[in-house]
């Protein structure tokens, strides 16, 4: 088993995350942030790009998923067992919370490449007999807790895991916060880089700004001024007493809040969006940044069905290191060869859905997937505001529809999403055969991107920053009906990789659902039942268009040369 010392002898990045999807068993992740992380690190292991990753441990995971016949969620522990993953760390360290000091320890886990690279992963872990039974339980639960909780797992992720850093040895080159939840990382520098009080003019501050923002990149993934974490002053101060004085963390982070995202904005020479678009809205929403835009991608091995991968490494040897090899499916590869390994794809889901949901779908039956965090402005609705009218194009076009997905323990309106989503499963029974797959998780994921014949996406612009699943589901040849939003502004190349809903334009909101409707009745279904060869060629557009360019593979070589060698 590799130890801490394979990994310090060369200049890395530290890649800060509070949720990380590491592989299947280890549920130390939510949704799309998480998965990400997991890619950015699959494509760093593969490509050699020098990383280590932060974490917290959550050793009782997000929450498992349990659903009645309702579609009522109930949630249970997800727990898992570190020592059986992951080594001890050889360190402790101090943070001081609530005036107490909170011992950090943690945990290495060794990310492996689909090659032989391998990334070291710290799970910061407070856990310890030294602490007492509250601060026990701060790197528990993703996501759980109050107000209170989050600041705390927040002070263990970035100022712990800064200082957990220096205590093993590691020589970093960058800090990178991907989201805003690990900002304090960059308080905890300019804490470090502060200039002794003897060499300041009057008026000058203590903190040496340039030197922290040279050492810190920020990758933002929030479109909307609400989904920013935000924490009173009173709150702030209560957990973190004089830890840096006021008036500067009302400079850096906000007046009124301390706000993550401004902290770590004003505090990184290099941010980025997360999708071109994301990167316009993000600059109209902070004037005065220079915010790039690095759109994301996902990891070409790990969202490739073994049907998929089989044929690929077949035709195009090294398309996993290098997916722009999957140009050439448009016109080296079989069209029989995409359809038998979708079709083999597609009788894994039907096998999945049997044993999970106790629902039977036909392979021979046109099949749309919608699955990702059940969350308002993702409206899983969407495609069931008018039932009259889906029932009609049903009728004339057989179509059958799987369905996944959580919504956070404190998302009313996300949890009663789930049950309208059941309700019409019951309602539509005697014409479209719909499917809850529940506790929605990434082998869940690949089973369903793979395995539908469309991929569904409608959020409410401009909320997506980026979105992936639609990325999976390229991979696997799997054309994506979605919103102009997010990666798929960039993504849609109409009738060749797929189609878009509506215009782009975000004041049309209103009408997607009639645009989804007028898409699937005059374009989609017609050319899947009427038009084989046709309907092959926008599978292959998705393969050689789409996963050519919108995968983890290019995301992190732009990371690496732009935001980690500046
Ligand atoms: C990919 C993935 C997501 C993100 O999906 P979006 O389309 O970006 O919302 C969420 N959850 C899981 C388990 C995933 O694999």
């Amino acid at each position: 088993m590799a130890t801490i010392d394979n990994f310090t002898h060369e200049l890395r990045v530290a890649y800060f995350s509070m949720e990380i999807a590491l592989c299947d068993e280890i549920p130390t992740y939510a949704g799309g942030l998480g998965v990400l992380a997991g890619d950015a690190l699959r494509s760093a292991a593969d490509l050699e790009v020098p990383l280590v990753a932060i974490t917290l441990a959550s050793t009782e995971g997000y929450f498992r998923q349990v659903l009645d016949l309702e579609g009522r969620q109930t949630e249970q522990k997800d727990s898992w067992d570190p020592s059986l993953w992951a080594v001890p760390l050889g360190a402790i360290v101090a943070v001081t919370i609530e005036g107490r000091t909170v011992w950090v320890g943690g945990w290495l886990y060794v990310l492996k490449g689909h090659m032989n690279g391998e990334q070291p992963v710290l799970l910061l872990d407070t856990d310890l007999e030294q602490n007492g039974a509250e601060d026990r339980t701060l790197t528990r639960q993703l996501y759980g807790g109050d107000e209170a909780y989050r600041l705390k797992q927040e002070i263990v992720l970035g100022i712990g895991g800064t200082r957990m850093l220096q205590a093993l040895g590691f020589q970093l080159r960058q800090y990178h916060m991907n989201e805003g939840h690990s900002a304090l990382l960059a308080l905890e520098l300019l804490r470090r880089y502060a200039y002794p009080r003897g060499d300041l003019r009057p008026g000058e501050s203590s903190y040496d700004i340039p030197r922290v923002r040279e050492l810190c990149c920020f990758t933002t993934h929030t479109p909307v001024e609400a989904g920013h974490d935000k924490f009173s002053y009173a709150l702030v101060q209560r957990l973190l007493g004089d830890y840096i004085d006021l008036p500067t963390l009302q400079h850096l982070a906000g007046v009124e809040h301390l706000n993550m995202t401004r902290l770590a904005l004003s505090l990184s020479e290099y941010v980025n969006g997360v999708a071109r678009r994301h990167a316009e809205i993000s600059r109209h929403m902070f004037p005065g940044y220079r915010v790039h835009a690095i759109t994301n991608g996902v990891h070409p091995f790990t969202w490739t069905s073994l049907p998929f991968r089989q044929l690929y490494d077949a035709v195009l040897p090294g398309w996993c290191h290098e997916p722009e090899r999957l140009m050439r499916v448009a016109c080296c590869v079989a069209d029989e060869a995409i359809r038998v390994a979708h079709l083999q794809s597609k009788q894994g889901l039907i096998d999945k859905v049997r044993q999970e949901a106790g629902v039977t779908l036909k392979a021979d039956c046109f099949t749309i997937g919608f699955a990702r965090r059940m969350t308002a402005y993702k409206r899983p609705d969407l495609i069931f505001s008018d039932i009259n009218r889906l029932r009609q194009i049903a009728q004339r076009h057989p179509l059958q529809i799987v369905l996944a997905g959580k919504a956070h323990p404190k998302d009313q309106s996300g949890k009663r999403l789930i049950e309208t989503l059941h309700k019409h499963l019951h309602e539509l029974k005697d014409v479209v055969t719909i499917a809850y797959l529940p506790d929605y998780d990434m082998a869940t994921a690949l089973t369903l991107v793979a395995g539908v014949d469309v991929w569904l996406n409608t959020p409410l612009r401009p909320m997506e920053a980026s979105g992936t699943s639609g990325m999976k589901a390229a991979f696997n040849g799997v054309p994506h009906l979605s919103v102009l939003d997010g990666w798929w502004v960039e993504g849609c190349i109409e009738g060749i990789t797929g189609w878009a809903i509506g215009e782009d334009n975000v004041s049309a909101n209103g009408d997607d659902a009639e645009h989804l409707y007028q898409k699937l009745e005059q374009t989609v279904l017609p050319l899947y039942y009427q038009d084989a060869p046709g309907w092959t060629a926008v599978m292959k557009g998705a393969i050689s268009q789409s996963a050519s360019f919108f995968n983890s593979q290019r995301m992190m070589r732009r990371y690496a040369s732009e935001a980690y060698l500046r």
